[in-house]
């Protein structure tokens, strides 16, 4: 079964930090039925947020491409092309980034969280690192797909604190995992069948830490197009402080 595709998206500096450190990315190849969305978030020193950002979305997409077009004009998609090209591309993404540190001295602090959504046929493989968020939005209700990297999370999930003490905790901003951060990556990936109807929110913190899932469900959940909606989630993040940068991906999967 082939789905019909359609991407939308938007980023925004916010109100109050002087750059946009985010970077996004979304690319549907039509003739193979492959479509990514990414949202990436970096951080550390001067630029180096916005170095970090950028070079894993270009070094993925890039290499997606280049994936894309040697299974279509080869012997096409073999058995596991989504998950071996989201690990390979993932591992090159962080492998420039930590070259690049070692070259730019003031850039050795840089990082950056990935969010990345694979589509072929009729189905999709998710992976992240660090708190940039995948949701599907599912008959009218919101589902967050990722568990945030952080260390609040890593504590939570491993019992060192409760429920109360993660609300509270001062780690909610520390990544447990992200690109750039070292050689050893963990990356784990999440593989399930598209439904007719699907669609699914990529986000930077930015979104998140201004707009509750509930807001977010709510204008999902409201009539008309779908560009206007992201605009909507932007307006509401800026209107509630639009402390940081904040980027939204949409991708709709419709018969
Ligand atoms: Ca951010």
């Amino acid at each position: 079964m082939m789905f019909n595709i359609q991407l939308y998206s938007g980023t925004d500096t916010g109100l109050v930090r002087d750059s946009n450190q985010d970077c996004i990315a979304a690319h549907h190849w039509q003739e193979e039925a492959v479509a990514l969305a990414i949202v990436a978030d970096g951080v550390g020193g001067y630029h180096g947020g916005e170095v970090a950002s950028r070079l894993a979305v270009d070094t993925i997409v890039e290499h997606l491409e280049k994936r894309v077009h040697q299974a279509h004009s080869g012997g096409g998609f073999a058995q596991h092309w989504m998950d071996d090209v989201l690990r390979d591309t993932v591992n090159q993404a962080n492998r420039v980034i930590l070259e690049q540190q070692q070259q730019t001295p003031e850039l050795w602090r840089m990082s950056t969280t990935l969010v990345m959504l694979l589509l072929k046929g009729d189905e999709f493989a998710l992976t992240h690192q660090g708190d940039s968020r995948c949701y599907r939005f599912r008959q009218q209700q919101l589902h967050q797909l990722t568990v945030d990297h952080t260390m609040a999370q890593e504590m939570l999930d491993r019992g060192a604190i409760d429920q109360q003490e993660f609300i509270q905790s001062p780690y909610h901003h520390v990544l447990s995992q992200g690109l750039g951060l070292g050689d050893e990556l963990s990356v784990s990936i999440q593989q399930e069948p598209l439904q007719s109807g699907d669609l699914f929110l990529l986000c930077s913190d930015g979104l998140t830490n201004c707009v509750t899932d509930e807001g977010i469900q709510e204008v999902l959940n409201q009539p008309g197009e779908t560009q206007p909606k992201i605009d909507e989630l932007i307006t509401r993040a800026n209107d509630n402080g639009g402390v940081d940068n904040i980027s939204v991906v949409l991708v709709e999967v419709n018969d």
